[in-house]
């Protein structure tokens, strides 16, 4: 499988991992746009947030439930955003669903631009 985060998540492509257990893995975003910038992918892959199905959602479950542990490790007691892109009007560039932790700093208000 040529995915790269399935390439990261196996050990092949370095990266800065903040949190793993089983089901998850976590690392710092390469080109971070805020001051904390991470994301967080479930093991399994599964292509985007529109691919998501009874069968895969446990998975999706694990992501979150390892969100709120992450953001305490990053001391983000001040808030986050937490995003997913989506294809191509969402300009989702890694086709491995994954979920952009932004802290660290007060967000912009605006999401949309
Ligand atoms: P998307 O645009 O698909 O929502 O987000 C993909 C994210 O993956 C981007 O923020 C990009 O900087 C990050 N990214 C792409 N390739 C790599 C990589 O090899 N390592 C890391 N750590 N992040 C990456
Ligand atoms: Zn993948």
């Amino acid at each position: 499988m040529s995915c790269i985060f399935c390439k990261i998540i196996r050990g092949e492509i370095p990266s800065s991992c903040v949190y793993e257990d089983d089901k998850v893995y976590a690392f710092k975003d390469i080109n971070p746009q805020a001051k904390v910038h991470v994301l967080v992918v479930p093991r399994e892959h599964i292509a985007s947030a529109d691919a998501i199905t009874a069968e895969n959602s446990g998975a999706v479950a694990a992501v979150f439930e390892a969100i709120p542990k992450i953001a305490r490790a990053l001391e983000l007691e001040d808030g986050y955003r937490v995003i997913t892109n989506i294809g191509e009007n969402g300009c989702q560039t890694v086709k491995h669903i994954h979920f952009h932790i932004l802290g660290g700093e007060k967000l912009p208000e605006n999401m949309g631009n």
